[in-house]
Parts: structure tokens; C-alpha cells; sequence
């Protein structure tokens, strides 16, 4: 493991760097080995208070930012994409030590959300309202009307951030939101506060002006809380649990009516049909449902598979499953350890219910080593609809393989959950291939391959898997506001 250097601790507050107003820390944890990596300044009500008012200085309409022309609000980005960059190595270290996914990918995370900086900074100069043909002003005047629609920021938005992805959730957060012209108060998730506040300081590098951004960690109940039900901040945007995100929207309501955004959790279902070449399918099923030690909202955990090639692919994707690298995330491995114990005890829990519901488990199965929150790849089959492991979020390396026989029968099944973020199928005849992308309720559904996620297209769930979609032009939508301007056109000069 290198040492890696911990230059922010404290709150990020109208760009200067402040301890939290009662003085408390917290600690961050390493999950490698459960040792304490730093302590970090505790954000609450008072310092979250204070991080509002920086951002609410920041919105006034004579403020530097609001004064910038939005091409400025692009290059500003652009300069804030080329600092990740420079630092993408350090980012990604920084992100292995306080999360534990392996290295490669926390440094590949960190230059993927450049990208995403980029796609966000070449739109804030192309927000675009609409001219819409003018109408007889009937009621006032006998006059024509011209009626325009401008999109201006929401103003101050509160984002919540969880640990699964810290780098990218930061950034998919940010980017629009500050192309749009807004300005924000973070919280990172209290699992992993230390990306988040590097990326503030490459944030007053880049040159934003102070308040724009504030970053204060802290826990949900405290500093989530007093965020959300914040009377001057305009909208929260979310990623995390589906929980939680019922508390947001409760919170997001008591004061004033925040626009909400949420990103919740998932169970999705990846389909594999007789006519797929087994081994390509099973790999992408494992791929679909073990990356990020399976940490991810899109997971297909739910892994369906006709009855034609069904024992062939059980046999396989235990085989993967066995083969699956796991340890020190700084060597060069596939998994890391889980997050922190509480979740690893939860998806241990899974795994133990899993047993006793009489899945059959072909691979893993148990916790690796003594310390640090590593758990085996584990893979059941024969799983039934009603386990617990069918119908609830995991969030950790688990595989659940049901056996379906027909069409009508695996899309009945796959839409039954409150869930609805992503969905898969492997097949080779275009027809299933639409007809399960029609009949599927889910917000991404992916053809022959599971988890493209690009900053053009848009993500989010259906029914319990979130409102709002980010990323692509639907993420910036959800920052701006729709004034619509009618002006009463004269025939002619008086
Ligand atoms: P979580 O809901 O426990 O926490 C997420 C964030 O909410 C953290 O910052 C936490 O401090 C904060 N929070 C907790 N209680 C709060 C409260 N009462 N008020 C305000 N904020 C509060 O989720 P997690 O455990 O960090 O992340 C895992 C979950 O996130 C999974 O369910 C996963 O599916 C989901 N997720 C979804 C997406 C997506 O895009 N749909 C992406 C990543 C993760």
C-alpha cells in the first residue's frame, strides 16, 4: 500500500478550509484493515447554516457568478476537468485507502468523471429556451403576443452523496448543477468524506468563485437532515438508499417544496435466453453483478435463465465466480473489501438467509481472511421470487440465478419489484431483444452487454428507484427552472 497523503480534513466553506462550529470530528476508516485512515471535521446544523449562507451570498443576482457569461461557467469546468486529470492518480489512491476498491479503477473512476466534467462544461453555454408562436392576446388587448421560455438556474441546491462511488457521485452531481448556474452545499456519505473535499480544493484552484461550492461532511440524521429541510435551499439531489430517499422527500417538503431529485437502489434483473452462447452470457451476468464487490445501484442481481441452457450456465458462473480475484485493493485484483462492517454484516446476513431459505450456493458463500470486510464471491442457484435475496437490495458480491421457462413468464417476474433502475438480456434474435426492451419497466435497459453508462445518456429509475434522471441533457434539466415570458407585440409603431 503507498502512503498517501491526507491534505483536507476540515469543512470547505466560501472556499476556506474551517473546523466545524462544535468542534467534532469523526473518524474515517480504512476497510482494508479497519484501521482509522484521519479524523474528519463533523459538519451539522450550525456549520451546514453557514455553508447555505455562503451559497445563497454566492446566487445574488449581482454576485461573480451570477455576473460570468456561461461560456465562462464552461471554461471554468474544463479547467476543473484538466485538474482531475493531473491528479487522477493521487484522487484514486486517496479513494482506494477510504473506500477499498481496487486502485485501477479508482484512478480509471476519477479520469472517467473528467469526461463528465467536459460533456457538462460544453453545455453551459447551450441552454436553450423556446419561442413559441405568438397568440391572439384576446382577453387584454386586440395586440399579438410573442412568448418565450428561458431556463435559468434553480438556485441553491443541497446534494447528498453516497460512498459507493464518491468520485463519480460527486461529479455527476456538480457538473450540471454548476453548468446550470447554481450553487451548492455538499455532503458526502461520512464512509468516505476525503475525495470529496480534494475535489474542493481542485475547485478553488480552478477558480470558482467562493460559496459557489461548499462541501461539509457529517451524518445523514445531522447534516443530511438540516440540509434537506433547509428553508433557503431550493432543491436536494440525492443518491443512496430508497430509505433514505423516502426521509428526503419528507424533509425535502416541511419548510418550503425543494425540487428533489433521487437515485435509489435497485434489484435488477439480467435475462438470459436459450439462443445465447453460454460462456459470453455468464460472463456478462458476473460482470453485471460482481463490479464494484457488487456495491452498485444497477447490479443485475437477479440473474434469469431459460431452462434450455440453465445447468450449463450455473456451472459457468460458478466456475467465473471461483475465479474472481479478491484482496488487497493495491495490488492488481477484480474486488475489494465492502465498504464497513455494518455493511458487511448486512450481506452476510443475505448470504446466511440465503442458505436457510434453501437457495443452493455453487460458490463462496463466506467472509475471506480475518480482517478487513472481504467477503467471498458467492453465487446461488435455484433461487425462488420470494427469498430474500430475490426481492431485496444486497449491495454487496452476491449472484442470485432463477430458472424461467418462457417469455411472458420471465417479464412478469422481472418487473415484479418496487424496483425498476436497470435490466438486461442476452439473446440473439432481435425480436426478444425488442420485445423485452418494450415490455421491461426499468430506466436503462441494456442489449447483449449490462452497465453502459455514459455522461450523453441519461440514469435513473423507475417506480422506487428514484425520480429524475442525471447525466445526458435530462441531468441538466433537472437544474434549471422554465420562465416563461410573453411580450405584447405592437403591428406597428405608435
Ligand atoms: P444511504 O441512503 O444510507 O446514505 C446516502 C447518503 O444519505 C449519505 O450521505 C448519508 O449520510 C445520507 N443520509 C442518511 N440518512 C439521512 C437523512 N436522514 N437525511 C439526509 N441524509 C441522510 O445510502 P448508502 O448506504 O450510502 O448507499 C447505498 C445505497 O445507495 C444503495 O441502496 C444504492 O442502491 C444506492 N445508490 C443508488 C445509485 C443510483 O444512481 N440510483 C447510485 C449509488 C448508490
Amino acid at each position: 500500500m503507498g502512503k498517501v497523503d491526507i491534505k483536507y480534513t476540515k469543512l470547505f466553506i466560501n472556499n476556506e478550509w474551517v473546523d466545524a462550529v462544535s468542534k467534532k470530528t469523526f473518524l474515517t476508516i480504512n476497510p482494508q484493515d479497519e484501521t482509522v485512515i484521519a479524523k474528519v471535521a463533523e459538519g451539522d446544523k450550525a456549520d451546514i447554516n453557514k455553508a447555505v449562507e455562503a451559497a445563497v451570498k454566492a446566487f445574488h443576482r449581482y454576485s461573480e457568478w451570477r455576473s460570468l457569461d456561461a461560456s465562462q461557467r464552461g471554461r471554468l469546468l474544463l479547467k476543473l476537468a484538466d485538474l482531475m486529470e493531473r491528479d487522477a492518480k493521487y484522487l484514486g489512491e486517496l479513494e482506494t485507502l477510504d473506500n477499498g476498491k481496487p486502485v485501477a479503477q479508482a484512478t480509471g473512476e476519477a479520469t472517467w468523471s473528467a469526461q463528465i466534467i467536459r460533456y457538462y462544461a460544453g453545455k453551459a453555454d447551450k441552454i436553450l429556451g423556446n419561442t413559441i408562436p405568438a397568440a391572439k392576446y384576446q382577453m387584454v388587448s386586440d395586440g399579438e403576443v410573442l412568448t418565450m421560455t428561458l431556463k435559468e438556474p434553480v438556485g441553491v441546491c443541497g446534494q447528498i452523496l453516497p460512498w459507493n462511488y464518491p468520485i463519480p457521485m460527486f461529479v455527476w452531481k456538480i457538473a450540471p448543477a454548476l453548468a446550470a448556474g447554481c450553487t451548492l452545499v455538499i455532503k458526502p456519505a461520512e464512509q468516505t468524506p476525503l475525495t470529496a473535499l480534494a475535489m474542493a480544493a481542485l475547485i478553488k484552484e480552478a477558480g470558482f468563485p467562493a460559496g459557489v461550492v461548499n462541501v461539509v461532511p457529517g451524518y445523514g440524521p445531522t447534516a443530511g437532515a438540516a440540509l434537506t429541510s433547509h428553508p433557503k435551499v431550493d432543491k436536494i439531489a440525492f443518491t443512496g438508499s430508497t430509505e433514505v430517499g423516502r426521509i428526503i422527500m419528507k424533509g425535502a417538503s416541511d419548510v418550503n417544496l425543494k425540487r428533489v431529485t433521487l437515485e435509489l437502489g435497485g434489484k435488477s434483473p439480467l435475462v438470459v435466453f436459450n439462443d445465447a452462447d453460454v460462456e459470453q452470457a455468464a460472463d456478462i451476468a458476473h460482470r453485471a453483478c460482481f463490479a464494484n464487490a457488487g456495491q452498485c445501484c444497477a447490479a443485475g442481481t437477479r440473474t434469469f435463465v431459460q431452462s434450455g441452457i440453465y445447468d450449463r450456465f450455473v456451472a459457468k458462473a460458478a466456475e467465473i465466480a471461483k475465479k474472481r480475484t479478491v484482496g488487497n485493493p493495491w495490488e492488481n485484483v477484480q474486488q475489494g473489501p465492502q465498504i464497513d462492517a455494518e455493511m458487511f454484516n448486512k450481506v452476510m446476513g443475505y448470504i446466511n438467509a440465503g442458505k436457510k431459505e434453501g437457495a443452493k450456493c455453487i460458490a463462496g458463500g463466506d467472509r475471506l481472511g480475518t480482517k478487513g470486510f472481504f467477503i467471498q464471491p458467492t453465487v446461488f442457484a435455484d433461487v425462488k421470487d420470494n427469498m430474500k435475496i430475490a426481492r431485496e437490495e444486497i449491495f454487496g458480491p452476491v449472484q442470485s440465478i432463477l430458472k424461467f421457462e418462457t417469455f411472458d413468464e420471465v417479464i412478469d417476474r422481472a418487473n415484479d419489484s418496487n424496483y425498476g433502475l436497470a435490466a438486461g438480456v442476452i439473446t440473439k434474435d432481435i425480436a426478444t431483444a425488442l420485445a423485452f426492451m418494450k415490455h421491461i419497466r426499468a430506466g436503462s435497459v441494456w442489449v447483449n452487454t449490462y452497465e453502459i453508462v455514459t455522461p450523453q445518456t441519461p440514469f435513473g429509475g423507475f417506480r422506487e428507484s428514484g425520480i429524475g434522471r442525471e447525466m445526458g441533457e435530462d441531468g441538466i434539466l433537472q437544474y434549471l427552472e422554465n420562465k416563461t415570458v410573453s411580450l405584447s407585440l405592437p403591428k406597428k409603431p405608435r
